[in-house]
């Protein structure tokens, strides 16, 4: 498979007033496209820091990120990000919400337009088009912050901790919901997760972080038996339950040193 993303060396320093915090120490991995790798490691490892370098963001104190081979400073447009609120504009429509991003770039265009009327259609939201974002549910918003952020075609899609606001069952049907989504449209995925359950259910691999300054303490290949391969369905394989007893105690060696 193609390398789509390459974090190489990637370090981070935070210069505050009371000192420097070093967040990032050395991070080096890739992703092959077309492939989900989810992130774990204790809070405050510098998960968040680490997505917002890869988009740009936030400036890296050192080391390189390369997107299809090529190095990239600041800001790339093959990376789309979602974050744990929807961040969905209350006054503004569901249609003028998912126009948003095509809006800020000033790529609105025809067939943009068509594009996001496509998606919408898919992914059944275009007959709520017209309606505004407090009269969907949860898991419904975060589909239209999900097209919002297609909308934009991007390759890469990061997601911090997207699905932490939404409860317990929700967040099991969204994730499920979007892990299908992002498969059919051939979007990689690199996703920040506390939820271990969550980090398998959706993964190829899974890189565990140490605490601060984060570092790669392991990187796990997460595989199931093809009939397995969703969200849902992989939770029953007795594989499941092993992925997560390791990931469970190397995370708690971690969090209790
Ligand atoms: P995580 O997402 O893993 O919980 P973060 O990346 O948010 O961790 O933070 C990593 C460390 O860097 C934490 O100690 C946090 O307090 C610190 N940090 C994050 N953002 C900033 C900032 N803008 N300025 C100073 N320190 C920060
Ligand atoms: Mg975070």
């Amino acid at each position: 498979m193609e390398k789509i993303l390459e974090v190489k060396n990637i370090s981070k320093i935070y210069q505050t007033p009371k000192g420097e915090i070093k967040a990032l120490e050395n991070i080096n991995f890739k992703l092959k496209a077309g492939e989900f790798v989810s992130i774990i490691g204790p809070s405050g490892c510098g998960k968040s820091t680490l997505l917002s370098i890869i988009s740009g963001l936030e400036e890296k104190t050192s080391g390189e990120i390369f997107i299809q081979g090529k190095k990239v400073e600041g800001i790339s447009k093959e990376i789309g990000y979602m974050l744990q609120k929807d961040c969905l504009l209350e006054w503004r429509t569901i249609w003028s919400n998912v126009m948003l991003g095509l809006e800020l770039k000033g790529i609105k265009s025809k067939e943009s337009n068509e594009y996001v009327k496509k998606l919408l259609q898919k992914y059944n939201l275009y007959e709520f088009k017209d309606k505004y974002p407090q009269e969907l549910s949860g898991g419904m918003r975060q589909r239209v912050a999900l097209i919002r952020t297609l909308a934009i075609k991007p390759k890469i899609l990061l997601l911090d901790e997207a699905f932490s606001a939404l409860d317990y069952q929700t967040r099991i049907m969204v994730t499920n919901d979007i892990y299908n989504i992002l498969r059919k449209e051939n979007i990689t995925a690199l996703i920040v997760t506390h939820d271990i359950s969550e980090a398998i259910s959706m993964s190829d691999r899974v890189i565990v972080l140490t605490k601060r300054p984060g570092t790669i303490k392991d990187i796990h290949t997460i595989e199931f038996e093809e009939e397995e391969r969703n969200p849902i369905s992989c939770r029953e394989s007795p594989k499941f339950s092993k992925y997560f007893n390791t990931l469970w105690k190397e995370l708690g060696v971690d969090e209790n040193k």
